[in-house]
C-alpha cells in the first residue's frame, strides 16, 4: 500500500496541493491535506472540528495534537492508500504518525534552486500570501495579485529568512524519516505542472 508524505515545497505555495491532488489522481490513491479535512470535520461538526473551529474563531494557531487528529482519521479513511500534504511539519507530528501505525513508506521532497524560490517569492502577494507561478496564473497586470487585487512583492530580507527557516524545519524531517530506514526523495518542482505531477506520482507509483 503507498503511504506517501509530500513536503510543503517553499515558494509552490498552494500549487503543490494541486500537484498531490493530481498526482494522486493519476497512482489511484487519496490526497489528504490537513486544511481541507478541517474544513470536512466542521461541515460534519465532528468534536475535532467543532474544537479546532473554536481555535480559529479566536484568531489562534490549531493545536498540532488537534491537526494530528484530523490527519490521522484522514489517512485511515483513505484505507487504499495516501498521499498526505504539508503535515507533517515537524518531527514531534511524524513522531504522532508512526505511534498510530501511519508511516510513509516514501518521503518526496519538491524543491526548486534558489533564485527561482527566491524569484517566485518576491512576488508573493502582500495580502492573500499568493505566489505567482512563472507558467501559469501570471498575474494580468504586473505587480497586482491575481487571485485578491493586492500587491505584489515581499521584501527580500523576509525571503532571506523564509527560506532558512523551511530549510532547517524540512530537513531535520528528512533527517528523522532517513533515521528510520524510509526512502527520501527530491523532486523538482521546476516545469509545466502535469509534468511535476507525473513525477511524483511515477515516484508514488514505484513506492509500493
Ligand atoms: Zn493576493
Amino acid at each position: 500500500m503507498v503511504r506517501a508524505v509530500v513536503i510543503g515545497g517553499l515558494g509552490i505555495g498552494i500549487d503543490t496541493w494541486s500537484l498531490v491532488s493530481l498526482a494522486a489522481g493519476i497512482s489511484a490513491v487519496e490526497a489528504v491535506n490537513v486544511r481541507d479535512r478541517l474544513r470536512d470535520h466542521y461541515r460534519r461538526r465532528s468534536s475535532p472540528g467543532v474544537r479546532a473551529k473554536a481555535y480559529m474563531d479566536a484568531g489562534d494557531l490549531v493545536p498540532g495534537t488537534l491537526g494530528g487528529e484530523i490527519v490521522l482519521d484522514g489517512v485511515r479513511r483513505a484505507g487504499d492508500g495516501w498521499i498526505l500534504h504539508d503535515w507533517p511539519r515537524k518531527v514531534e507530528e511524524a513522531e504522532f504518525l508512526a505511534e498510530h501505525g501511519q508511516e510513509p513508506t516514501v518521503v518526496i521532497e519538491p524543491t526548486l534552486d534558489e533564485s527561482e524560490t527566491m524569484a517566485r517569492l518576491g512576488r508573493r502577494c502582500l495580502h492573500c500570501r499568493s505566489t505567482m507561478h512563472v507558467y501559469y496564473r501570471l498575474p494580468a497586470v504586473p505587480g497586482v495579485c491575481g487571485r485578491c487585487g493586492g500587491q505584489l512583492g515581499q521584501p527580500h530580507e523576509v525571503t532571506v529568512e523564509e527560506i532558512r527557516t523551511h530549510r532547517e524545519a524540512a530537513a531535520a524531517l528528512t533527517a528523522h524519516y532517513r533515521g528510520r530506514g524510509r526512502s527520501v526523495r527530491a523532486v523538482s518542482a521546476l516545469g509545466e505542472f502535469d509534468d511535476v505531477a507525473a513525477r511524483i506520482a511515477a515516484i508514488v507509483s514505484g513506492s509500493t
